[in-house]
């Protein structure tokens, strides 16, 4: 799964000829580059590929997190906007960056956000994780999120 869109009023059409389609995919064969373009969310299931619907997931958040940070609303490390496969897709595409403040330690980064994520009761966390868990949400996270190129 190699990029996503928004249909501007919904009129998206896949490649099978289901019309309507709000989220418009393109899936890249690894081996051999080719490209289909546009699949619709529910016709991706007819692939039987656990890897692409688990991919479809991650996407739709994606573009909600997008779009929550483009209208300022407060992004949080919860299933609202998160998932585990969200924050291992966030770690593969490099959205965790080495700096003096994770000590050149970008994989530490991710561990925490994950741990912090598994957290229930997210009352619990002290408030200095609170702290690290919003800066690396508005300075790492959000700002690779607004500029993925994979979602248009
Ligand atoms: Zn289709």
């Amino acid at each position: 799964m190699t990029y996503v869109e928004e249909h501007p009023s919904s009129e998206g059409e896949c490649v099978c000829g289901q019309t309507n389609l709000l989220w418009m995919f393109t899936i890249t064969n690894s081996n051999n580059g080719a490209e289909l373009f546009p699949i619709g969310s529910s016709c991706v299931n007819h692939f039987e590929r656990t890897d692409l619907n688990r991919q479809v997931a991650v996407f739709r958040k994606l573009m909600d997190i997008r779009a929550a940070a483009q209208q300022q609303k407060q992004v949080t490390l919860t299933t609202d906007y998160f998932s585990r496969a969200v924050l291992d897709y966030l770690l593969e595409a490099g959205a965790f960056t080495p700096d003096e403040y994770n000590f050149w330690d970008a994989q530490g980064d991710f561990e925490f956000l994950r741990k912090m994520f598994g957290v229930r009761d997210k009352s619990t966390i002290s408030s200095k994780r609170q702290w690290k868990i919003r800066k690396l949400l508005d300075l790492k996270v959000i700002p690779f999120i607004l500029s993925d190129e994979r979602l248009g």
